[in-house]
This record gives structure tokens, sequence and C-alpha cells, in this order.
């Protein structure tokens, strides 16, 4: 084609009327239509990106949702079950058309779970945001601070967010964060005015927002604020938050109220039997702020529910039965080396009691397996040796070479 009659095949301009023209084989593309298309493939991608997320958040019913749950937690049946039926109307929540917004809105389901450390609470947020195929973010409330003061402001919560959605901000905005030690920012004394408390109230008020739903700044990349750093922002409306706590010495306050109910009520002619050994179940909001949580904290965290200790037979299952079990792991890792590793029954009775004895709990167990086959991991690889059978023997001789105390101290 001679210079002068060049065209843009998709508009018909002439090469003079464009500020650039692209040759391909046969055809012309002028810098205009380069925009118009790029700003179509942009918007192609992102309703894609839209409709991939409604599919990812199809919603999975709550007895689907516990039966997933089952697969990796054991026991907790109360909790299981709570904490399904609160996922399932937060994304019920979520996945409301816009437009037929009415004047019933749905108050965001944010979950509080109470229970000593080790009872499966981190476990439960990661398997339901597994399941759900959305972000999760553990955060440890401790380090947080009011802005302004040493540690980090509450808005990291949402880098970390960002960062385990790979910086994708929609899918940032409807994932989980799971903020650990929520009891460790209660107030401290009941009085809040005397002296200002760093690290207690002014957390939880900044906390406050970000529970209830707003739109925050958030530095990307986790880096510290900076004036003219480009903020990224988020939503908080559609994220669930669920916060963990073992709440030390709260089953004090609960019998308080429980016995003060007593009296006010004549409970005993009622014959309500308490179970002494596990009081976190009756706990109830008023309790949480008997330990220091503000009202309105508690108040955007509507769903309160309790972790059972974990007893033997639960240790046992957790032992074996979970679909990534502590013993499958070890089995699978022996299995890389060609190694058929096996427990009989009364080696996994003994390392269980050995985590009761030394009150080890759950984590323990995990302790205790890798003192168990710290040898044999080491030496089998390379010694021809095709399969191991654990038996009670072995592990009491490997953990006589262990301090179970020290065990302790890490777990
Ligand atoms: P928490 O958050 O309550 O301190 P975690 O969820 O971190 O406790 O539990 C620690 C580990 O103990 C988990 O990774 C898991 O291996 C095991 N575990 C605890 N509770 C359970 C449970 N109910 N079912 C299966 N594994 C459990």
């Amino acid at each position: 084609m001679p210079k002068e009659t060049l065209e843009c095949s998709f508009c018909g301009r002439k090469k003079s009327e464009t500020n650039l023209l692209i040759a391909g084989l046969d055809a012309h593309i002028c810098d205009r239509c380069i925009v118009q298309a790029y700003n179509i493939v942009q918007e192609e991608i992102s309703t894609h990106k839209k409709s991939d997320l409604d599919k990812d958040l199809s919603l999975q019913k709550p007895k689907a949702i516990k039966e997933f749950l089952d697969q990796y937690v054991i026991g907790q049946d109360f909790t299981k079950k709570v904490m399904s039926v609160a996922v399932y109307n937060h994304y019920k929540r979520l996945l409301q058309p816009k437009s037929k917004k009415d004047d019933i809105e749905i108050q965001k389901s944010n979950i509080v779970l109470v229970g000593q450390t080790g009872t499966g609470k981190t476990l439960i947020a990661k398997t339901i945001s597994k399941m759900l195929n959305v972000p999760l973010a553990i955060v440890d409330a401790t380090v947080l601070t009011e802005a302004g003061y040493v540690g980090e402001d509450v808005e990291t919560i949402l880098t970390k967010l960002l960062a385990a959605a790979d910086y994708n901000v929609e899918k940032a905005q409807t994932g989980i964060v799971f903020i650990d030690e929520i009891d460790k920012i209660a107030r401290k004394s009941d009085n809040p005015s005397i002296t200002r408390d760093v690290s207690g109230e002014g957390v939880q008020q900044a906390l406050l927002k970000l529970l209830e739903g707003t739109i925050v700044n958030v530095p990307p990349k986790g880096g510290r604020k900076h004036p003219d750093q480009n903020f990224i922002e988020i939503d908080t409306e559609n994220i669930l938050f669920i916060a963990g706590g073992a709440f030390d010495g709260i089953e004090r306050n609960i019998s308080k109220r429980l016995n003060m109910q007593a009296v006010g009520y004549g409970a005993s002619q009622k014959g309500e039997h308490l179970d002494k050994e596990n009081m976190l179940q009756y706990i109830t909001p008023r309790d949480l702020k008997d330990y220091g949580l503000i009202p309105e904290i508690i108040g955007r965290l509507p769903v309160l529910t309790h972790m059972e200790p974990l007893g033997r037979d639960i240790l046992r299952l957790i032992l074996t039965e979970p679909k990534n079990a502590i013993t499958k792991q070890y089995i699978k890792l022996f299995a890389m080396d060609d190694i058929k590793l096996s427990f009989s029954n009364d080696a996994l009775d003994y390392i269980v009691d050995k985590a009761m004895e030394y009150k080890l709990g759950a984590r323990g167990l995990r302790s205790l397996c890798e003192a168990v086959l710290t040898d044999a991991m080491f030496d089998l690889p390379d010694s021809g040796q095709k399969s191991l059978k654990v038996s009670k023997n072995y592990v009491e001789k490997q953990l006589v070479k262990t301090k179970l105390k020290k065990l302790k101290a890490v777990s």
C-alpha cells in the first residue's frame, strides 16, 4: 500500500489523522483504537474477576460448611455449628444484590471465639478460609497499638489481608481476618479515665471502625505511613472478622455471675446442674464486658461461642483423624523416601497419655511426634530400611531422651 493511503483498519482514519499507526500482518491500528481496545479489555477483565469472585463464593449451605470443618477439626461441634451459620449468613449478606437493598440491613456476623490456646481457634478460621477460597490474615492483637504509638497501627491488619489476597483489592474486601489474643487488649481497670490505656481501650476504639465497616486507607506492601505514599482504599464492610482469645480467668466472672443469678432466681430450686469443669459454655457478652472489652466492640462481634477443652479422646482422634492429621503427615514424609511408616495403637495411646500428663495439649502432640521420630528421620533415608513400625516401646525409648518439660515450654 502506498504510504499516503495507509489507514487504521478499525476506524478508517488516514495515517495523517493519527498520532501513531501500528502495522500488523495485513492490517493497521491507530493510537486511538489501541486506547479504546485497551479499555474494552480492562472492562472485560474486571467483570470477569467479579463474576469469578461471585463463583468462588457460591454459597455453601451451613451443613456443607460444617461437614468440611469436620474433616479438619475434631470435636468442637457446637462451635462448628455456630460458625457455619455465621459464615453462611455473612456471605449471604455479601452476595445480596446491591440494587435490592431495602430497609432491612443484615448486620455483620463477626465472631468471638473464647477458648484455651491450642483448642483449634486458628484452625477453624484457617479451614473456613480454605473452604471458601477467600484470603485470610491472622494477626495478633498484642502487637497493635493506637495510631501514633510504637507498634502496629490497626490498618496493618488490612495490609496483611491485602498481601494474602495477592494485592487483589476485591478479593481482600471479602476476606477473613482472624484477630488472635483479643483478650490481651482488654481494658486493664474498670475506670477508663484515669490514665490513657495505650494497649487496651485505645486499640479497641481503633479496631471498632474496622469491624463496623469503613473505608480505610491502607499503606501498600506493609510500609510505614509516609506523606506521599499512595494508599490503597479498602472497604471493610464485607470482611469477616473472627476474634479469638483465651480470656484466662474469665471462668471466675462467669461463676460469679451465675452464683449471683442463683441467689436471685433460686436456681437451686430449678435444679440446674452447672458443669464446673467447663464454665466457658455459659459465657455471655456480659462476661466479656466484665473482662474489659468495651461494649461497642462486643456489639460489633455479635456471634459469641466457646471452644471445649480437649480431652484424652479428642487428642487421640486429632493424632489420626483429620484430613491432614499429624501421623498422616509423617507417613507421607517417610513415604517420600520409600519408607512405610506405621504406628501401633498403644504407641499412639502412649503419646496421648504423655500429652495429657504434661498438659501439652494438641500442639504438644506434634512436638511429641517430632521427638519420637527425629532419630528415624535422620537415620533412615540412607539406611536402606524400608519400613518402621512405631511401637509403644519405641516411643518410650525415644521420649526418655527428651526432656518432656522442655516440650511444654515450646508448645
Ligand atoms: P488456638 O488458635 O486455639 O490456640 P490452634 O488452632 O492454633 O489453637 O491449634 C493448634 C494445633 O493443634 C492445630 O494446628 C492443630 O494441629 C491442633 N488442633 C487443635 N485443636 C484441634 C481440633 N479440635 N481438631 C484438630 N486439630 C486440632
